[in-house]
C-alpha cells in the first residue's frame, strides 16, 4: 500500500463524521480523509428518527439544534441536492409539575434566537383539533421543527465534501491511534497506518473502543432505543403536528406515506453491545407506545402498527454531548455521545469541528461547556 497521508482523517461516516468531513472540505487545500468501517450512515444515523427541534434543556445543544435547523432548511443552498426536510412544527405539552420547567426552557430558546414561544391550550386544540387538550397545564410550539431523511441527508453531504476534494475509504477498520510524544500521528487500520497531525473521532457508541488504549475514555454508555411506525387512521389522514409529551413521555411525528413515527423520550437503560443487538422491537413496547400516543391523540388508538426497529444511544456521564479536544493528546477531537439527538445537531457540530480543527476554536457555537475535560479522565499514555 502506497503511504497515504492527511491533513484531517475522521474517523466514523454517520451524519457527524460526514458533516465535519463536509464543513472542513470546504477550507481550500485541506486534505481531509474520512474512514468508515462499514458502508457510510450504516451506524446509528440509518436507524435514526431524524426529527429535528431546538427543544433541548442544555444551552449548548440547544444553540447547536438552532444552528442545524437553519442548516437543514437551506440544505439546497449550502450543500446542494437534498436532505428531505419536511417541515411539521413540534408542541411540547408539560402537565402542572413540570410547567415552570417549560416556560424555562422555552424562555432560553428564545434567548438563543430560536423560534418557540408558550401557548394555550386554546391554541394547542387550534392548531391539532384532534388532540387531548383537558390535562395540559402549558405548552410551548415549535413552528419550524420538521425531520429528514437521515441516508439521504449523510450521503448528501458525503457527495459534495467529495466534490470539495475530500476522500472517504469505507469498509476501512481502525484498529488504534497512533500518537508519539503526546500527539496524534496516525491511525492504524486493517489497510495499514494512515498519517495525520488531526483525528477526529465520530464514532458514536464505539469511541470508548478507540480511546480507551490512550487511558481517556469517556465512560459512554450504549442503551436500546425502539422505535416504531404505525399507519395512520383515516380521521388523521392529513396528517399531525410533532409532539413531545412530557405527561405520557412520548415523542411522535408524522411521517412519509401516511405513517406516525413515535419513541420514548427516555428510552430503557438497556446496556447493549453496538456490534450485536436485536434490532427488532417487543410487541409489549408498541402497544405502550401506541396508547401513550393515544393518550394525547385519541384517534391514533385505531393506528395499525406499520413496522419498527431499535438502534443505540450513545449516552455520556451526564447525558449530554462531547465535542471538542481528547484532553492531553494533541491533535486528538471527538463529538459523540449525542443519545437520541443527534441528528438535530450535526450540521452545527460539523462547523464546529471544523473551526477546532483549523482554526483552534468554535465560532459557530460555543461549544466549550461540552468538552471531555468535564468528566475526570485518567492520565493519558503520551506515548501509547
Ligand atoms: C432509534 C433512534 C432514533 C433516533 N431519533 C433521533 C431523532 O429523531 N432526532 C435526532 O436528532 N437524533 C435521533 N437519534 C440520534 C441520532 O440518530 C444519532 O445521534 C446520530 O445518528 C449519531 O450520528 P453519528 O455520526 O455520531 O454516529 P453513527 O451514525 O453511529 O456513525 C458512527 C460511525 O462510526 C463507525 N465506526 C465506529 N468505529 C469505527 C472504527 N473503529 N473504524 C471505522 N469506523 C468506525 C461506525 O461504523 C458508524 O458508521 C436517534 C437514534 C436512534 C438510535
Amino acid at each position: 500500500m502506497s503511504r497515504i497521508i492527511a491533513d484531517v482523517i475522521i474517523v466514523g461516516g454517520g451524519i457527524v463524521g460526514c458533516s465535519a468531513a463536509f464543513h472542513l472540505a470546504r477550507r481550500k487545500g485541506t486534505r481531509v480523509l474520512v474512514v468508515e468501517k462499514g458502508p457510510l450512515g450504516s451506524g446509528t444515523t440509518k436507524r435514526s428518527g431524524a426529527f429535528v427541534r431546538a427543544a433541548h434543556a442544555h444551552p449548548a445543544e440547544a444553540r447547536l439544534a438552532v444552528e442545524s435547523t437553519k442548516f437543514f432548511q437551506r440544505w439546497k443552498e449550502i450543500v446542494g441536492g437534498s436532505c428531505g426536510w419536511t417541515p411539521t412544527g413540534l408542541i411540547v405539552v408539560a402537565p402542572a409539575e413540570h410547567a415552570a420547567r417549560l416556560r424555562e426552557q422555552t424562555a432560553q430558546l428564545q434567548a438563543l434566537g430560536a423560534d418557540a414561544q408558550i401557548i394555550s391550550r386554546g391554541d394547542v386544540r387550534d392548531l391539532q383539533p384532534a388532540a387531548r387538550v383537558d390535562d395540559i397545564a402549558l405548552a410551548a410550539h415549535e413552528p419550524s421543527a420538521g425531520f429528514v431523511d437521515p441516508v439521504l441527508a449523510t450521503q448528501s453531504l458525503a457527495a459534495r465534501a467529495k466534490e470539495l476534494g475530500a476522500t472517504f475509504k469505507t469498509g476501512t477498520m481502525v484498529k488504534s491511534i497512533r500518537i508519539e510524544y503526546g500527539r496524534v500521528v496516525g491511525i492504524e487500520t486493517n489497510i495499514g497506518l494512515i498519517e495525520a497531525l488531526n483525528v477526529v473521532l465520530c464514532t458514536s457508541a464505539w469511541t470508548d473502543r478507540l480511546l480507551k488504549p490512550l487511558k481517556a475514555e469517556i465512560g459512554l454508555r450504549a442503551h436500546c432505543a425502539p422505535i416504531a411506525f404505525f399507519d395512520r387512521p383515516a380521521d388523521l389522514r392529513a396528517g399531525h403536528c410533532a409532539f413531545e409529551d412530557w405527561t405520557t413521555g412520548a415523542l411522535f411525528r408524522p411521517h412519509t406515506f401516511g405513517l406516525t413515527m413515535g419513541a420514548l423520550n427516555t428510552p430503557p437503560a438497556d446496556d447493549a453491545n453496538p456490534d450485536s443487538f436485536d434490532e427488532a422491537v417487543a410487541p409489549a413496547f408498541v402497544a405502550d407506545l401506541q396508547q401513550r400516543i393515544a393518550a394525547r391523540l385519541p384517534a391514533m388508538a385505531n393506528a395499525r402498527y406499520a413496522r419498527g426497529h431499535t438502534g443505540i444511544y450513545d449516552l455520556t456521564p451526564d447525558d449530554h454531548a462531547v465535542v471538542g479536544r481528547v484532553p492531553g493528546i494533541t491533535g486528538l477531537f471527538v463529538a459523540a455521545g449525542f443519545g437520541g439527538i443527534g441528528f438535530a445537531l450535526a450540521p452545527a457540530v460539523g462547523a464546529c469541528i471544523g473551526e477546532l480543527v483549523a482554526d483552534g476554536e468554535a465560532r459557530t457555537v460555543d461549544v466549550r461547556a461540552l468538552e471531555m475535560a468535564r468528566f475526570k479522565t485518567r492520565d493519558v499514555l503520551r506515548d501509547a
